[in-house]
């Protein structure tokens, strides 16, 4: 493993494009559960609490479960060692941008500044009615669902649901830092969520050499990665640091 890690940080520091791809996976050591998987939130919840058809007929029922999941989760997290070596990556110029499929918050929370969210952000809410937006920690979740204080409909998270599409600038965004990249770090995603996963498969195609981390093999793993660090992303990223910061 430390050769790989080697190769790598010595390819990175060789880079003049390097980006990171993360997922649900880069927050599990922050105490976020991911969707998938053995400790996954799907095990225990229905998808269909974010579908948006039903959030739009259920609006109270969907926020019971949408408080649960991401609100009583994310309070008290904090960004954990991989997200500090990302922002520090940046800061030392090493890395262009990062694209997110979380809506945690962690990688700015963390100091990272150019983060394209793929999936939106679970910090602001959206009223669907007139289109403004508000922190939801202005909002005592205790009372569901919060409402819009200018025309009391209720509000939605400003992630996207099934059925919702990707917010164009992150949309955009994401795929043409995909096609400058020459390095592209994957970080804790299955790659079975689409379109997200198209992202570092336009690196692939487009010259670039993919560096995945992640404990498990994944869809990546078999058909695009070049170099599978194997392991958790908190400990392999401080490993990694190591050799970056010399
Ligand atoms: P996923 O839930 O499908 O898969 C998580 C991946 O992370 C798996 O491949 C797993 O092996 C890996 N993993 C687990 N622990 C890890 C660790 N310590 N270090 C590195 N990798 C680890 O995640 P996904 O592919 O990102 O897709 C799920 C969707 O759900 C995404 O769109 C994401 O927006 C959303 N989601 C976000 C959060 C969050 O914001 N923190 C949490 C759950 C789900």
């Amino acid at each position: 493993m430390e050769k790989q890690i080697i190769e790598t940080a010595k390819l990175i520091k060789k880079s003049s494009f390097t980006i990171a791809f993360t997922g649900a996976g880069i927050s599990v050591e922050s105490g976020i559960p991911p969707f998938r998987g053995e400790h996954g939130l799907w095990n225990k919840y229905n998808p269909e609490v974010l579908d948006m058809n039903y959030f739009l007929e259920n609006p109270e029922k969907s926020w019971q479960f949408i408080r649960e999941i991401f609100y009583d989760f994310f309070v008290d997290t904090k960004p954990n060692p991989a997200h500090f070596v990302l922002a520090e990556m940046e800061a030392t110029g090493l890395l262009k941008s990062i694209i997110t499929q979380n809506i945690d918050n962690l990688h700015q929370e963390a100091g990272s500044k150019t983060v394209h969210e793929f999936h939106g952000n679970s910090k602001t809410l959206i009223c669907l009615k007139c289109g403004k937006q508000y922190s939801a920690s202005k909002f005592d979740l205790k009372n569901i669902p919060p409402r819009c204080p200018d025309d009391g409909e209720p509000l939605k998270p400003d992630f996207i649901f099934f059925g919702e599409g990707i917010p164009e600038d992150a949309y955009k965004n994401s795929f043409a830092e995909a096609e400058k990249a020459d390095v592209c770090i994957i970080i804790g995603s299955t790659g079975e969520i689409m379109p997200a996963s198209y992202v570092p498969q336009t690196a692939k195609q487009t010259g670039s050499v993919i560096i995945e981390i992640n404990p498990e093999e994944t869809n990546y793993t078999r058909q695009i990665t070049d170099i599978h660090l194997k392991g958790k992303a908190g400990e392999i990223l401080v490993e990694l640091g190591k050799y970056l910061f010399e």
